[in-house]
């Protein structure tokens, strides 16, 4: 069979040890090619289910008593990330606020704990979201930001990373998988090179939890965050993760003080004492209604298996580039991923200067990707819900539209 033969792809998803589980999922219009599992992951049938329970049962029944199996949400559900896709220990992980407040939580922390030093190190090329944190922190606590120019392709690397670090470095972070390019840092050596200089480091895994193995504890990571909504399935604006190492969790200080931080939280004490463990880095009530959905979306992940997640992200994304290479190298398109799979995520990366006017094309067609500025069209190949089929389609669909 020729690999640019669609009888391919349907003989690799017949062979798929995960093709079962996007019956799991809900699907309305099943010849929708949904290329954007990297934005917002699909619907698990079972958290459906959940939400009717937890809506009517929990709240509409159980109404304020229902507290007393909620309350422990935020720890329950960031455990079992914890144990299902980052490899770290119950304890290390909770569940709160967005991506982006628990990123200046632990940013701010991490440079408190280090006032001697007032520079940060990230690259110019990070999410937004963490490059608006990092300048606004920056400029609140006269703290500098020491810009790492990257290849766009490549993402941040050591060799780049280790000429700016220097006793003067607080923090260095950066995100595991790019946004754009899908290109994978490597955590440990970068974490390494950070920890010899003195600073702390941390992670951005929004693309990278539930799409590629990752080992916090074995990595020696100090400080982690994500999403939640993106490969762990938990919905739209679900709330993020945030890891703190064991050994740190005393030392280190969040700046958002708040009740359910408080060592005894409904004593409502005239003083805020916080919490010796992580739940010291809670602030407000949590979303019981998003952390119930949470709690489904990573339950299949964790069933399903992280090794297995990430060999078919692999797997896809192999192809994804295999396809590229026969249908669009010679279009004038630019291949954005680096083709190495070890270095990169479960999403890939077209470029070519009229990627926009693509990328709306392609909706009109039935295929749905991500524009990304200023020339990326962005497939996301989220490893439980793709099918090889959907790859195939998709890059079909570039192919004729693109020529
Ligand atoms: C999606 C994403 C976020 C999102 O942050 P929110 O606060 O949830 O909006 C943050 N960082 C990275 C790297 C992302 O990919």
């Amino acid at each position: 069979l020729a690999l640019t033969d669609r009888s391919h792809a349907a003989a690799l998803d017949a062979a798929d040890p995960l093709g079962a589980y996007r019956e799991r999922f809900v699907i309305v219009d099943p010849s929708l090619i949904y290329l954007d599992g990297n934005s917002l992951g699909r619907l698990p049938a079972a958290t459906a289910a959940r939400l009717v329970r937890t809506v009517t049962e929990e709240w509409g029944d159980g109404l304020i008593r229902s507290w007393d199996q909620w309350i422990d949400l935020p720890t329950r559900v960031g455990d079992r990330i914890a144990r299902a896709v980052l490899g770290a220990e119950p304890g290390e992980v909770v569940v709160a606020d967005s991506t982006t407040v628990n990123f200046y939580k632990l940013a701010v922390a991490a440079l408190d704990a280090r006032p001697d030093r007032r520079v940060i190190i990230t690259d110019v090329d990070n999410f937004p979201t963490d490059r608006y944190v990092l300048e606004g922190m920056a400029t609140a606590r006269g703290a500098t930001v020491r810009w790492l120019e990257v290849d766009t392709v490549a993402g941040p690397q050591l060799d780049d990373v280790a000429p700016l670090l220097a006793d003067d470095v607080a923090l260095v972070t950066f995100s595991h998988v790019a946004y754009r390019s899908g290109a994978r840092a490597d955590m440990t050596a970068i974490t390494s090179a950070a920890h010899e200089v003195g600073a702390l480091a941390l992670w951005d895994l929004s693309h990278s939890a539930g799409s590629v193995p990752v080992a916090l504890g074995r990595s020696n990571v100090d400080l982690a965050v994500g999403c939640t909504y993106k490969y762990l399935h938990g919905g739209p604006g679900s709330p993020a993760w945030l890891f703190v190492r064991k050994s740190l969790q005393s030392e280190l200080k969040q700046p958002i003080w708040g009740w359910f931080g408080q060592r005894d939280q409904f004593a409502m004490g005239s003083a805020y004492q916080a919490q010796r463990d992580l739940r010291a880095f809670l602030s407000g009530t949590p979303s019981v209604l998003a952390l119930a959905a949470i709690d489904e979306g990573v339950a299949l992940v964790e069933e399903a298996g992280i090794a297995a997640v990430a060999d078919k992200g692999r797997a896809l994304t192999d192809y994804a580039i295999a396809l590229y290479n026969a249908w669009l190298a010679d279009l004038g398109f630019l291949l954005g991923t680096p083709r190495e799979s070890e270095q990169r995520g479960a999403h890939i990366s077209i470029r070519r200067a009229d990627a926009d006017v693509l990328c709306t094309a392609l909706v009109g067609v039935g295929v749905v990707t991500d524009f990304r500025r200023p020339d990326a069209i962005r497939l996301g190949l989220a490893p439980l819900t793709t099918r090889f089929v959907d790859v195939w389609q998709g890059l079909a669909k570039i192919r004729d539209l693109a020529k």
